[in-house]
């Protein structure tokens, strides 16, 4: 049954729609896109978290892909990404890690798209890690979408909005991984982990599918 599924609904590369082979999460020519972005890990002065890096580019069909995840409904797409995510962490964090956990939704996205994003690429991160991965932080308030804003507003809009929704002894000195799925400015990357840092978290690393270019 599962053959003749397959043989009817061939599994599609996520970035480029062509058909996969056996075993394949994202087609050879989009496997040598992840590559290209050979970005190093980001260190940001002021920013709370202690690196972040990215496996792609968000731009053209990796914009789409990460679309598809957040607003139609493709979870499916959460496994390829967090395979290129995985790469991310091995080939540029470089670093022991003790757990996954991501970063929150809004209650009412939830309730409105059934998944968080950050959550579904976390899940199978971890599983790809062999880590746990934990619900860390939780909204204290709704917070506006990002897209549009600037630097400020950006920071601005997540000040305060989380907190920590775990004992603090399951975080305390542990070097933790926080997953997202896009890596803009990094200002909810930052304040998440001054949340987590504030808990006693001693590293604060993240991960995210794509980061935008700096303009
Ligand atoms: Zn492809």
């Amino acid at each position: 049954m599962n053959k003749l599924l397959k043989l009817l609904f061939p599994p599609k590369c996520m970035l480029c729609g062509k058909v996969l082979g056996d075993e394949e999460e994202i087609c050879s020519a989009c496997r040598e896109k992840v590559l290209l972005n050979t970005a190093p890990p980001r260190v940001e002065k002021g920013a709370f978290f202690d690196k972040a890096a990215a496996g792609l580019w968000y731009e053209g069909d990796v914009r789409q892909a990460l679309h598809g995840l957040k607003y139609r409904e493709k979870q499916s797409y959460a496994r390829p990404l967090a395979r290129v995510m995985a790469y991310a962490v091995t080939c540029k964090l470089q670093e022991e890690i003790d757990l996954v956990t991501f970063v929150p939704t809004n209650a009412a996205t939830l309730r409105e798209r059934g998944y968080n994003q950050a959550e579904l690429l976390a899940r199978e991160l971890a599983g790809m890690l062999d880590k746990p991965c934990l619900p860390t932080l939780e909204k204290t308030r709704e917070t506006r979408p990002m897209h549009g804003l600037r630097p400020e507003e950006r920071r601005a809009n997540v000040l305060g909005a989380y907190r920590l929704c775990c004992p603090a002894e399951s975080v305390k000195d542990k070097r933790i991984l926080v997953a997202d799925d896009i890596l803009t400015t990094g200002s909810t990357l930052s304040e998440s982990a001054r949340m987590l840092k504030t808990a006693g978290v001693q590293r604060v690393l993240c991960v995210c599918a794509a980061a935008a270019r700096k303009s």
